[in-house]
């Protein structure tokens, strides 16, 4: 195996690292995550995910991690509702009985972030993340590197894996490339006890998710299992909107005002989402990699996931991606007939910067059709298909 007796460093915790980890681990590899997160214990928000048949859960088969899913997934989480800005609904996947059938390739079970964390971490050997480890910087050491990390300590490898995400250290090492703004922002929350705290929205969510969609701008909700919801407002504003708009994003009276400013011909049943104390707001900038990314293959150094390839979210695909790199990189490492480590990731990242243009590009459209004026019409025919 090419990666016997090499010391495998991978750095980011998140999906597409940990499933790396684990199916690197299962070959016998000597391999440790190094994860800027304080512990374990530290709260996953943001959207529930879905896992798809060929990407991330072909990844979890491949962990032999499918009967954690089974048990951690959510049901009926993946019914959707498509609503206008008066939360007319268009679209509801809710009537009927829940069918889940994991052997359907167009079957999308959601899980929540922070159970898939879970379920990947609980699948390593003790001792393989080591949390607290903000990646800083690394320098060539004889054929591989030493890694200095924010708390001081370093490390030595002989293979590092950039799994660090969209603001990946790493990717510098590689290429000069750098994300670029989609056109569009969004600001993301979490509402906790969201039966409580939003009950229309509650009501309308039903355990499952919403997509609104109206005038240039969309929500997009999700239930979560611990009672929570997440969700994201996006629309179209210049780039440095984050900067310029001088809003302070813990202040919710500010973030309502704003929003009953940009989003003015909305429902005001969407205003529950900005009214409680326990809610946290994050703006981000959806940026996405170049379609075209190429850089010269190094013989100890590759990236997978966000770091290599963040593209919008909105067409489902970003974990997913992540999780087929992982798989991908680990056959190329431990299964493939490659003579040597530098040729085995010059064939992985091949066929992952080729596979992930093609992501990107579908993302990009998608993200463009939702926030135009045809954005509704245009998601009804995407799912009468
Ligand atoms: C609003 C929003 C909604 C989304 N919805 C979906 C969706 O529905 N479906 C979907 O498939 N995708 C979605 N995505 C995209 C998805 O979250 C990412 O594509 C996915 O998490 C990428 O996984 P990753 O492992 O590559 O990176 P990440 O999940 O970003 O993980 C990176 C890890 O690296 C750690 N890290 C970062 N910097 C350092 C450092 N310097 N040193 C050490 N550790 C570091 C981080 O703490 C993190 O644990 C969404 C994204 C956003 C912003």
């Amino acid at each position: 195996m090419l990666i016997e007796n090499k010391r495998i460093a991978i750095v980011g915790g998140g999906p597409g690292g940990l499933t790396l980890a684990r199916l690197l681990q299962i070959k016998g590899a000597d391999v440790k995550v190094y994860e800027r997160d304080l512990n374990r214990d530290v709260r996953v928000q943001g959207a529930t995910l879905d896992l798809h048949y060929e990407s991330g859960l072909e990844a979890l088969r491949r962990a032999g991690l499918m009967g954690e899913f089974k048990a951690n997934y959510r049901p009926g989480a993946d019914r959707i509702r498509i609503v206008d800005g008066k939360a007319v609904v268009f679209f509801d996947e809710h009537n009927g009985e829940i069918v889940d059938d994991f052997e359907d390739q167009y079957f999308r079970p959601e899980i929540d972030r922070g159970p898939l964390r879970n379920i990947l971490l609980d699948s390593l050997e003790p001792g393989t993340v080591i949390w607290d480890s903000q990646f800083l910087s690394m320098s060539a050491e004889g054929e591989g590197w030493k890694l200095d990390f924010k708390n001081g300590t370093s490390a030595a490898a002989d293979l590092v894996i950039g799994a660090d995400g969209a603001n990946s250290k790493i990717r510098p090492f590689i290429t000069p490339a750098k994300p670029f703004y989609s056109g569009v922002t969004v600001i993301e929350g979490t509402v906790y006890d969201a039966k409580e705290n939003t009950p229309d929205i509650f009501e309308l969510l039903n355990d499952g998710k919403i997509f609104a969609l109206a005038n240039n701008k969309t929500l997009v909700v999700s239930s979560k299992g611990d009672g929570s919801l997440a969700f994201y407002a996006g629309w179209k504003t210049n780039e440095n909107w984050i900067r310029e708009s001088g809003l302070d994003f813990s202040d919710k009276s500010q973030l309502l005002s704003w929003f009953k400013q940009e989003y003015s011909d909305w429902d005001s049943l969407w205003h529950e989402l900005f009214l409680n104390d326990s809610t946290q707001f994050m703006p981000r900038q959806i940026n996405s990699m170049p379609l075209d990314q190429r850089w010269e293959t190094k013989p100890n150094l590759t990236l997978l996931g966000d770091a290599a390839h963040l593209m919008p979210p909105y067409a489902g695909e970003g974990v997913n991606m992540a999780m087929q790199d992982a798989f991908e990189l680990a056959e190329k490492l431990t299964e493939g007939d490659c003579q040597n480590l530098h040729t085995a990731i010059a064939k992985y990242e091949v066929q992952m910067r080729c596979r992930a243009s093609e992501v990107t590009s579908i993302s990009l459209e998608s993200t463009k059709s939702l926030h135009s004026p045809v954005a509704l019409q245009w998601m009804l025919e995407m799912f009468a298909l």
